[in-house]
């Protein structure tokens, strides 16, 4: 058939003039992506990029094609050497995972499938399925409970408490809104509750004043007397406190939040039990703190990111609903032109975008299944077991060290400490180290992060990273102290 017969123009598309052509400039991009990955240690971890470079950013949309091989060009020559550092084996700030090599060809297969996995009858749909009962298996969560791959940590603590907003407002909240509440819906954390969870708080509406912060112990865990004080004043003040959140793991320090005890609280206040567990609940995946975790099995919601630690590329985190219908209800929408069919593409009884935010929704699935496929999951195991025995190694060598002091508990994989030069007193300190940070990312050394633990500065490694040895811990602290013994002698 000829298209244009009959027909004015010529049709274009997308797709290449030369598939062979497309077809080896494939192959080398894998080759160099894989080139790359193997010999990330021996660049540094990050470096700044250059004004010149900034510039190339800066120019208006091309018009005219410049080609897939210009295209990849350009990407290689000056995108790909000035990386985040994150897939480097001494990349330890914020909490930001490795990601893989299968990871990443597992989101080219999935980018070349694309299927939309809003819903409909389709295999990429179980494959997704498949995956989030392999969650619920391994975090001991109920199997019937109901699930939802996300972005990551923030869209599942999100989705976790707008379920949380629906089932115990006491009312229709998603017809009346917020408005119609007798009294505000409180929401309760520790202080140390991460920043996506008040993000949430504001989005639903609730404002941010209505997330209430428990003061935590000398361990940074939640307070569970003042927690239960300040539920009964909002009580009593005419509040409608709706949902607690507890902490799997803070961002600050690791911290476990006693999640045995907030689910019993929860079942007493007839309260939502949810559990950020972003990075802490796959600790679960290690025999030392499967007691600690089993109570998240109680958690009406769970949230978790599985591009933490589980290492997989961005982006894929996870929300488990213990009650299924419930979370059908917070936010199943169906227009005539999404109606489920019997039979047919529109049938099956997966249908993803009835659990929450998104319609269009990607394969995330796929690079999680094909991961614990090619590892199995007791590897996993080990990794994060890995990553919690260098904490503890990284802890031990900082108190060996004189001139460096620990700053708080290690209960998990984080570790935050100081360069601690005599005679200098806290405000001094600050400053030291902040420089002393900044001089580790400049020097493409390491890059640690911060944490402001009791309103002092600290140095703070958290290790989400299956590339780390022990050796890259000895080197950080020798690097540290030469640092810090510089900026010292210097007066900074
Ligand atoms: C990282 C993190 C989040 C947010 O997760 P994202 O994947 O970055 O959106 C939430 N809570 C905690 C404790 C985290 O560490």
């Amino acid at each position: 058939m000829t298209v244009t017969q009959g027909h004015p123009v010529v049709e274009e598309t997308l797709d290449p003039e030369d598939w062979d052509e497309l077809r080896a400039l494939g192959h080398r991009m894998v080759d160099d992506l894989l080139d790359y990955l193997r010999t990330v240690r021996e660049r540094p971890v990050w470096r700044p990029i250059p004004p010149e470079l900034r510039a190339r950013f800066r120019v208006p949309v091309p018009r005219a094609p410049e080609g897939a091989e210009r295209a990849y060009q350009d990407f290689r020559d000056h995108v790909l050497p000035h990386p985040m550092g994150n897939i480097h084996p001494r990349f330890w700030g914020w909490v930001i995972g490795t990601g893989t090599p299968l990871g990443a060809l597992a989101e080219m297969l999935a980018a070349g499938m694309n299927p939309n996995m809003g819903g409909g009858d389709h295999v990429p749909n179980q494959v997704e399925a498949q995956v989030l009962d392999w969650c619920k298996e391994m975090l001991g969560y109920p199997l019937a409970a109901s699930g939802l791959l996300v972005s990551g940590g923030s869209m599942a603590n999100l989705v976790g408490l707008a379920v949380a907003r629906h089932a115990r407002a006491g009312f229709d909240v998603r017809q009346k809104g917020v408005r119609d509440a007798a009294g505000p819906l409180t929401v309760y954390g520790s202080v140390e509750t991460h920043s996506s969870v008040r993000k949430a708080v504001e989005l639903l509406g609730l404002g941010s004043e209505a997330l209430r912060l428990a003061p935590v112990t000398d361990e940074f865990e939640i307070d569970l007397a003042a927690l239960e004080r300040m539920i009964a004043e909002d009580r009593l003040a005419g509040c409608r406190p709706i949902c607690v959140v507890g902490n799997a793991g803070t961002v600050n320090t690791g911290a476990l939040d006693d999640l045995g005890a907030l689910a019993a609280l929860c079942e007493r206040e007839r309260l939502w039990f949810h559990v950020d567990g972003a990075f802490g609940a796959l600790a679960a995946l290690v025999p030392e703190y499967r007691r600690r975790l089993a109570p998240m099995a109680r958690a009406d919601s769970l949230a978790f990111d599985l591009h933490k630690w589980m290492y997989v590329p961005f982006e894929a985190g996870c929300t488990l609903v213990r009650d299924a219908e419930t979370h059908r209800r917070a936010f199943s929408l169906t227009p005539d032109y999404l109606a489920h069919a019997e039979r047919g593409l529109a049938a099956g009884d997966l249908w993803f975008t009835d659990y929450g935010v998104q319609l269009t929704r990607g394969f995330r699935a796929l690079k999680v299944w094909m991961s614990l496929k090619e590892h199995g999951l007791d590897k996993y195991g080990r990794l994060i077991g890995q990553n919690i025995e260098q904490a503890r190694y990284l802890a031990g060598l900082v108190r060996e060290a004189p001139d460096l002091e620990l700053m708080a508990p290690v209960p998990l994989n984080i570790v935050c400490f100081r360069y601690c030069a005599t005679g200098r007193g806290d405000a001094a300190l600050d400053g030291l180290n902040q420089e002393l940070l900044i001089q580790l990312h400049e020097q493409g050394i390491a890059v640690p992060s911060n944490a402001l633990l009791g309103g002092r500065f600290a140095l703070r490694v958290a290790i989400v990273n299956h590339r780390s040895r022990l050796d890259d811990f000895d080197l950080l602290v020798r690097e540290v102290r030469r640092i810090g013994a510089e900026l010292a002698a210097r007066g900074g």
